[in-house]
């Protein structure tokens, strides 16, 4: 079911207040006030005119299929799916993506309505958010040799992600707990045709860090409240010619981004893969491309 635009007025964005009609979104997780999504959403609905609300709900682990089955009878469009429920939530789908599938994580809820009734439909949006800020260099990232910090959600999402469009010739998953890596590897090797998958353990990685075009950190280390921590402090094994990602979007401009720029790296920060993933999302709850420019103005503006 796509959203209902409510008659506009002059300064409506501003008066805008949810009414009978208002059709709400979710954002599922335990806990959930830190979320930008919040944000993203209800400036874009609003940029919009859709007479839409988006609200992050925390959902206790032990509440979770309760909250998900309540999705069918109170008109929502869908959901987000955040920490820690982005794997319990699979088995309560009707149907899965490829992407949400092949990760083993869903991220996204739509809630499709016909003839009466309510299907949810599980989507994992990180693997496109992921993709959108490298779609420029994609030439040239095909078959280079990639190197992943972590072994969890987010880094599952990447490694399906590269194995399935950027067709690495090596693909390293560096890991404080290599036995993570190996499940994460396993569990992709449908998807590994190539055998680009490996792992080492992080303390061993140096060889592979400074071999990687695409270096991507798909840990915490750099994130508020801890700035100063990297996945790799060895900042003179970065060089020109490399591209560094890194998935922690606050602060923007994490101790990782900063000391392979002045490496001479190219850099890419975790908020554009967060209003990517969100665009993916609300675009399937809409049927509208995601205002991007508004989106990213409430993002400074913050
Ligand atoms: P997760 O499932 O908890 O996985 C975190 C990974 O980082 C694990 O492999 C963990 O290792 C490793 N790790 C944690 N602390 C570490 C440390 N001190 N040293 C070495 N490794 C460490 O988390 P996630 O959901 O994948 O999220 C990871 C990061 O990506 C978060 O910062 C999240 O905010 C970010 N993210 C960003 C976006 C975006 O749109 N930009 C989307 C998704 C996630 P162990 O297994 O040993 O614990």
């Amino acid at each position: 079911m796509d959203a209902k635009p409510r008659a506009r007025r002059g300064g409506e964005a501003a008066r805008w207040l949810p009414d009978a009609g208002t059709q709400p979104v979710g954002l599922l997780g335990y806990p959930v006030a830190h979320s930008l999504s919040p944000l993203l959403h209800n400036t874009a609905f609003r940029a919009q005119g859709l007479n839409c609300v988006y609200l992050a709900l925390p959902v206790a682990p032990a509440d979770l299929a309760v909250a998900v089955a309540g999705m069918r009878t109170l008109g929502f469009l869908g959901a987000n799916v955040t920490v820690p429920h982005k794997q319990a939530v699979l088995p309560l789908m009707d149907g899965l993506s490829p992407q949400a599938e092949a990760v083993g994580a869903v991220n996204t809820i739509v809630c499709r309505r016909a003839a009466g009734a309510v299907t949810l439909f599980g989507d994992n949006t990180d693997v496109a958010g992921f993709l959108a800020p490298l779609h420029a260099f994609a030439g040239e990232l095909r078959g280079a040799p990639v190197l992943l910090f972590g072994a969890g959600g987010a880094a599952r999402a990447v490694a399906y992600a590269l194995l399935s469009t950027v067709h690495p010739a090596r693909l390293t998953v560096a890991a404080r707990t290599p036995a993570k890596a190996e499940r994460l590897a396993r569990h992709l090797s449908p998807f590994d045709a190539s055998g680009a998958l490996r792992v080492v353990a992080l303390a061993e990685a140096a060889a592979a860090v400074r071999a990687a075009r695409l270096l991507v950190n798909a840990t915490p280390l750099g994130m508020h409240p801890h700035p100063e921590g990297t996945p790799w402090p060895d900042a003179a094994d970065f060089s020109a010619g490399q591209i560094v990602y890194d998935l922690v979007y606050e602060p923007e401009q994490t101790r990782l981004l900063r000391e392979a720029a002045a490496q001479g790296a190219h850099t890419l920060g975790g908020l554009d893969m967060l209003v990517r993933q969100a665009a993916a999302s609300y675009a399937q709850w809409t049927g509208r491309e995601m205002p991007l420019a508004a989106v990213r103005a409430a993002l400074r503006r913050r």
